[in-house]
């Protein structure tokens, strides 16, 4: 790609993402509205609340009762024959990434890179995911989540609420060294590669700096890197504590990308607050996790279904052998730690990992892969809403209340008898403000 073509492309896009869809009332911020759901649940009661009204004024919630008294003047949404619920949160995305970038990550700019957030940024809002977190920024030697961030909150581009998690900080060699693909020789400056003690210090201040409010860590190796295993553990215990007690001094939560049971352990043991994959963890190491007040992040619809297929010698064509056989290895352990992730205490927040597989596909479906490795369908839902509200320290959203903030989608079935209406989204709000319609 040349340079003109992507500045040329970059303008088409974002002229793009001004152009409101067909049906009027898209992106306009009526100062009072009322919302007359036909069933709704709030994001924290055990099931169904039944039929109600939902008057909001300047984006907030103002009233929620069975017949609130409103202005006369307020602009109503029918939604009698809809299901209303929290808008979703999704804790773990990549807006940066797809996987073709991923398969040859060195070769992309930085702007290559903002077309596939504004992209993805695009898509989220229109599946109902009205908050993310960003669990690491593709740029190598930049930060292009910071800007996502800053123009999906000025209304330039639409999007959910981003969360930057910054750059994945990896060992040299981990899981987000992509110095490896490279030829034998070739230096790859990336801002995400440290070691030791005063190194990773060095590179959580560097990820603050740039506007992390998070800060993530390759705990361990993956499926997706070859020179690396999802059993192998990254950092010394001694460096995982030195990242959270850094990033602790700075105010900023820390979440760790771990698989093997080892690396699960040394995060837990560091008092991190939240683990993803956690695939492989034992009985044990989630017994510790729950008892540490930690948070998990399981993005079964990435792993599971590929765990289930390998076990049934099924594999995705495209997938080069040394991939094959990871599966292969790793699929029993990973079917079992997810049963045992459903029997335990652990806090989940929901998580989708979408970038690493493509964002064709809706990530809302993280909620019915759940309930089909036995997570409680209610558990479900709050992991998707008002849990992962908790982990994320946001006391705004997340739950349909009084003062909470207007993020709220409409489904087209109830999710407590069938959780796949969850990808049946039919209208989104963020803010007060109607980002997709398909209800009139
Ligand atoms: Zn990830």
């Amino acid at each position: 790609m040349n340079r003109a073509f992507i500045e040329s492309s970059f303008s088409i896009l974002i002229m793009l993402a001004f152009v409101p869809l067909s049906g009027g009332s898209l992106g306009e911020k009526s100062n009072e509205t009322l919302i007359l759901a036909g069933n709704y649940w709030d994001g924290l009661a055990d099931g169904p609340l039944g039929p109600a009204e939902v008057l909001i004024i300047d984006g907030k919630i103002a009233k929620v009762g069975k017949n609130v008294t409103h202005n006369e003047a307020a602009k109503v949404i029918d939604l009698s024959g809809m299901f209303l619920m929290p808008g979703f949160i999704d804790s773990h995305v990549h807006l940066t990434i797809n996987p073709d970038v991923i398969a040859a990550l060195p070769t992309y700019s930085d702007a290559a890179l903002t077309l596939a957030g504004i992209n993805a940024c695009k898509i989220l809002l229109h599946n109902g995911f009205t908050t993310v977190r960003d669990a690491g920024d593709l740029s190598i030697n930049s930060w292009v989540v910071p800007e996502l961030k800053k123009a999906v909150a000025s209304g330039s581009i639409r999007g959910p609420r981003i969360i930057c998690g910054g750059h994945m900080i990896s060992a040299l060699g981990g899981h987000f060294d992509f110095g490896g693909m490279l030829r034998a020789g070739a230096a790859l400056d990336q801002v995400s590669v440290a070691e030791g003690v005063d190194g990773v210090r060095r590179a959580v201040h560097n990820e603050v700096r740039h506007g992390a409010d998070w800060i993530k860590v390759a705990g361990s190796g993956g499926f997706l890197s070859p020179s690396d295993g999802p059993e192998d553990a990254s950092y010394s215990q001694e460096e995982m504590n030195a990242i959270v007690n850094a990033s602790t001094d700075l105010g900023k939560p820390v979440f760790v990308h771990a698989y093997g049971d080892e690396p699960v352990h040394r995060a837990a043991a560091a008092k991190v607050r939240s683990i993803e994959h956690a695939s492989m963890a034992s009985v044990q190491t989630l017994k510790m996790i729950a008892e540490n007040g930690i948070y998990v992040v399981p993005t079964q619809m990435a792993l599971v279904p590929v765990a289930r297929d390998a076990v049934n010698g099924t594999f995705d064509p495209k997938e080069p052998e040394w991939a094959r056989q990871k599966d292969l290895k790793y699929a029993p352990q990973i079917l079992e730690s997810s049963r045992n992730l459903a029997k335990s205490d652990v806090k989940i927040a929901l998580g989708t990992d979408v970038g690493t597989f493509d964002y064709s596909k809706n990530g809302a479906a993280e909620f019915s892969e759940m309930v089909r490795n036995g997570i409680a369908p209610l558990r479900a839902l709050k992991a998707g809403t008002s849990m992962a509200a908790e982990m994320l320290q946001l006391n705004d959203t997340g739950i349909i209340a009084l003062g909470k903030r207007a993020d709220l989608v409409a489904l087209a079935g109830n999710p407590f008898e069938n959780m796949s209406a969850t990808e049946n989204v039919r209208l989104v709000m963020k803010e007060g403000v109607v980002y997709r319609n398909d209800v009139k």
